[in-house]
């Protein structure tokens, strides 16, 4: 299939300085490639259709880009299927080497992609900072593991033959994304998928594409060949990404998002029985006990909540607090979250951006009315902010009542509801008495407790003394309803990879036809 040529504006080269403000914002939008990108090429849709990016804290319209089309993903997906043997094939050494490139652009343009996530994302420009070097991590790490697949050779239990286990990459992926870690959830992904030797289709969130398109430019920069990495944004996710998940030549899912949507692709993958990564929705519960270190659970609770304006699946959703400290602990935390500045990602000193739209405004609200009428205390906060933009107010609620919808529901703003328990017993019920296992933050002083709690939370990941848990090298992902696999660490790279043994005659007992 042939690839049309982009009418969109030549990328002019980019500014590596640390500069805000209007000017600045420009420059990073206009190095942004307006179009698809398909076999190697920045190209329009199928049907010339365009949609508006729009910055959350202003409503302000971003950029205009393409809109691609089911047939536009099938095109991504020829392209991933063209370039797939090349690929698999590149020495390790090699596609290590270009995730390198990848990972060292990325250090010196860290600037621009911070204040590009800030721009459509909204999230406060120090965290945006931290997001690059977060997601610039997997690609660090993954380099360092494309040259350490290994495999395995034994004999056989009676002696009679030799196993010789290999790993080959799956085959082409289609990596589906959210909006609210716009980076680190592509890099998350493409990582270890190139370090594998797997070509990719790439479907950002609607809503904040601009830092993927960034990022394939950046990946192109460093080396990335024709057709290994393409990307499709859209505002018909279902559309575009039914046909390619249907296609046999697709042989892995990675996606990465809300649980009912995953659960539509789940049932879709089945149909080509693809291996699936699924990185869901959470209901993370923070559990203080009696013994904890209240300065440091304060911290580790403002950072397990408020991080990202509270729109991460690692949020703390529910906080289960000793009924002896609880008090003490909903002082400590009302006084620093009434201190919280909302406003726009790019401002000095900002700790509260906008939430993503005003869906998440309405949701966030509803939640806590729904709360409060129940019997829940709102100690500072509980309403949305006047625009433009969509804000909401940082919130502390205590008493909350069981069978409160905030409870159950991921709240994906900056709530902080408090429960109180009495004993450890009740804790651990509470904690994993939800549909979601993604991660649980425990603060104690009892090492004995702590590690009683890593058996009885059912939890992918537990943040012991913590508020963050998210590393490159740590395989990041949730049990029940939160999902299967894993990103990161060791097991990240395995989830690229098929497993196959080969079994031959034990070479002893057996030469040119003849037995020994
Ligand atoms: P979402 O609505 O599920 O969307 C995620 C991605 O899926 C977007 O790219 C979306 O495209 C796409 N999508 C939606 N419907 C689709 C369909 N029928 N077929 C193919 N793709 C489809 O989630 P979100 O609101 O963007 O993200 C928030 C959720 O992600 C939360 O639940 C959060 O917990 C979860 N999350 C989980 C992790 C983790 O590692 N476990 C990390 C971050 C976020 P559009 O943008 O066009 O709708």
């Amino acid at each position: 299939m042939t690839t049309t040529q982009s009418t969109w504006p030549a990328v002019p080269d980019h500014d590596t300085t640390a500069a805000t403000g209007p000017a600045a914002e420009q420059a990073v939008l206009d190095r942004v490639p307006r179009g698809l990108l398909i076999d190697g090429h920045w190209v329009d849709a199928a049907d010339g259709a365009t949609f508006d990016v729009v910055d959350p804290a202003t409503g302000d319209v971003l950029a205009r880009i393409a809109d691609a089309t089911p047939a536009d993903g099938l095109r991504a997906l020829d392209a991933a299927d063209a370039a797939r043997h090349g690929w698999a094939t590149t020495p390790p050494r090699q596609r290590a080497e270009v995730l390198r490139r990848a990972f060292d652009l990325l250090q010196e343009r860290r600037e621009e992609f911070a204040l590009l996530m800030t721009l459509e994302m909204g999230k406060p420009l120090a965290e945006a900072r931290g997001e690059v070097t977060y997601g610039g991590e997997f690609l660090r790490w993954f380099s360092e593991e494309a040259v350490r697949i290994g495999g395995d050779h034994s004999t056989n239990p009676e002696g009679t033959g030799r196993a010789f286990v290999t790993h080959k990459p799956v085959g082409p992926a289609l990596l589906i994304t959210p909006w609210n870690f716009p980076l680190a959830m592509a890099t998350r992904k493409v990582a270890p998928a190139l370090a594998a030797g797997c070509t990719v289709v790439v479907k950002p969130a609607e809503l904040t594409p601009l830092t993927t398109l960034l990022f394939a430019d950046l990946l192109l920069e460093a080396g990335v060949p024709a057709g290994v990495v393409n990307v499709v944004p859209t505002t018909t996710a279902g559309d575009v990404c039914g046909p390619v998940i249907a296609d046999p030549r697709l042989r892995k899912l990675s996606f990465t998002g809300s649980t009912p949507v995953g659960r539509t692709l789940l049932a879709q993958a089945a149909q080509n029985v693809l291996r699936t990564s699924m990185e869901l929705g959470g209901n993370a519960p923070f559990l203080v006990f009696e013994d904890a270190d209240l300065d440091l659970a304060v911290d580790a609770a403002l950072a397990a909540k408020f991080r990202n304006t509270g729109q991460a699946c690692t949020a703390a959703n529910r906080f289960l607090v000793h009924e002896d400290v609880a008090a003490e602990f909903a002082d400590r935390v009302t006084a620093r979250v009434g201190a919280m500045r909302v406003g726009r990602g790019t401002e000095d000193g900002v700790a509260i951006g906008p939430l993503i739209d005003d869906r998440a405004v309405a949701k966030a609200d509803r939640l806590v009315t729904d709360a409060v009428e129940r019997g829940a205390v709102v100690r500072t906060g509980g309403h949305p902010v006047a625009g433009p933009g969509t804000f909401y107010a940082p919130t502390v609620l205590t008493d909350v009542q069981p069978g409160s919808a905030i409870l159950d529901d991921e709240i994906f703003g900056p709530v902080l509801a408090i429960r109180t328990f009495r004993t450890e017993d009740e804790a651990v019920a509470a904690a994993n008495d939800t549909e979601y296992g993604l991660i649980a933050y425990a603060c104690t002083e009892d090492p004995a407790r702590g590690q009683r709690l890593m058996e009885t939370l059912e939890t992918g990941m537990l943040g012991l003394n913590t508020g963050v848990v998210s590393n490159a090298a740590a395989p990041f992902g949730g049990v029940k309803q939160s999902g299967t696999g894993r990103e990161g660490g060791a097991e990240g790279i395995a989830e690229y990879l098929e497993t196959m043994y080969t079994l031959t005659p034990d070479p002893f007992r057996r030469t040119k036809g003849a037995q020994r």
